[in-house]
């Protein structure tokens, strides 16, 4: 941009803001999904996902220059469908990072949307400070789409993790103007713009003209974990089953011959399973892999000796977190223990 061309006033208050040393400093880690997805035509959905720079992203909202300093750094460029452990691993190193240094008063994340909650979760349990507030934020519409909705995301997002009332309250969601709790946040549509929610809390606050408001506080969501990254090197192998009527349990035989770590079952209603399944359920436990038992259902809770009988069972009973969000917290617990009753009580705090 040639600055010659810019009227005075535009030129004065982008130079004053670039310089302001009040504006509050926001690293934007750049992971891929729609919001960086660019399409073939303005009319069509289609794109590829995660093809257009963190710094282009930032380049489309000039207006944020008021608000905010804003940099960005790419940590990888994928659609979420593909997010990894590995770069899980990568991003919680980073945010770590820029908290012990100070280097930023807020971060965001872009990320796509599929697996977002996954991630929020993941570092929600992983990040070791909420006082410099982490926002992931994405779009459901590629930024060659009509009315994209990434840069309104993306900038709200940016208020967000520069706002001084984000701290302490974990890891956060900025989607359609609502701010959500990384914790409970859940994809709930396919493709329509306002995709995400938080089923049985709902969201925590709203950005609207450029103003940040919160209503409400999640006490389960900035709390200090002993899930310490620096000190795991593989993570333990954790797999889902979804049950539905009359669905077979030679799926659980198999992961069981897989000799993986745990498993986390999508149960019908209260994490309930039919007979055959308890069955082969019995023999995972035996077996030592550690069985959560979570539900298909998108809201309510898993509730611990209510219909199923955990104790007889050894089983661990999922609270709130749905099959993909459990997955997380016992792959997480198992870095730490293998003691059912210990896994079990991370499951009703976190
Ligand atoms: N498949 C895309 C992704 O998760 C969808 C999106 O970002 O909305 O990266």
């Amino acid at each position: 941009m040639r600055y010659r061309t810019l009227p005075l006033f535009l030129l004065i208050s982008l130079t004053l803001s670039a310089q302001n040393p009040n504006l509050p400093r926001v690293i934007i880690l750049g992971t891929g999904g729609t919001i960086a997805g660019s399409g073939t035509s303005s009319s069509r959905a289609g794109y590829t996902a995660g093809k257009i720079p963190v710094e282009d992203l930032i380049g489309g909202i000039p207006a944020i220059k008021e608000y905010a300093s804003v940099s960005g750094e790419q940590i990888s460029s994928v659609g979420s469908q593909d997010m990894t452990i590995a770069i899980w691993q990568k991003l919680d190193k980073r945010i770590n990072e820029i908290i012990a240094s100070k280097e930023a008063d807020g971060i965001v994340i872009t990320h796509g949307t599929d697996t977002q909650e996954e991630t929020a979760f993941f570092l929600n349990l992983t990040v070791r400070s909420s006082e410099i507030p982490v926002v992931l934020t994405g779009s459901m519409r590629p930024a060659t789409a009509i009315s994209a909705d990434g840069p309104k995301n993306l900038f709200d997002a940016i208020l967000v993790a520069a706002d001084p009332k984000s701290r302490g309250r974990g890891v956060l969601a900025l989607f359609d103007e609502n701010i959500l709790d990384g914790r409970d946040m859940i994809k709930v549509n396919t493709t329509k713009v306002g995709a995400f929610a938080a089923l049985n809390t709902g969201p925590v606050g709203q950005v609207y003209d450029a103003k940040v408001v919160y209503y409400l506080h999640n006490d389960r969501s900035d709390l200090r974990t002993p899930f310490d990254l620096s000190k795991v090197t593989t993570m333990p192998r954790v797999e889902i089953v979804y049950l539905y009527a009359d669905s077979p349990a030679d799926v659980i035989d198999f992961w069981i011959g897989k000799k993986v770590d745990g498993l986390v079952l999508a149960g019908v209603g209260n994490g309930n399973m039919n007979a055959a399944t308890m069955e082969a359920v019995k023999r995972a436990v035996a077996a030592g892999i550690k069985v959560v038992r979570s539900t298909r259902i998108p809201a309510g809770r898993v509730v611990l000796e209510d219909e199923v009988d955990d104790k007889a069972l050894g089983t661990i009973a999922s609270d709130d977190h749905n099959p993909q969000k459990a997955r997380i917290l016992l792959m997480l617990g198992l870095t730490q223990t293998k003691d059912t009753a210990k896994l079990q009580e991370y499951f009703l705090t976190y």
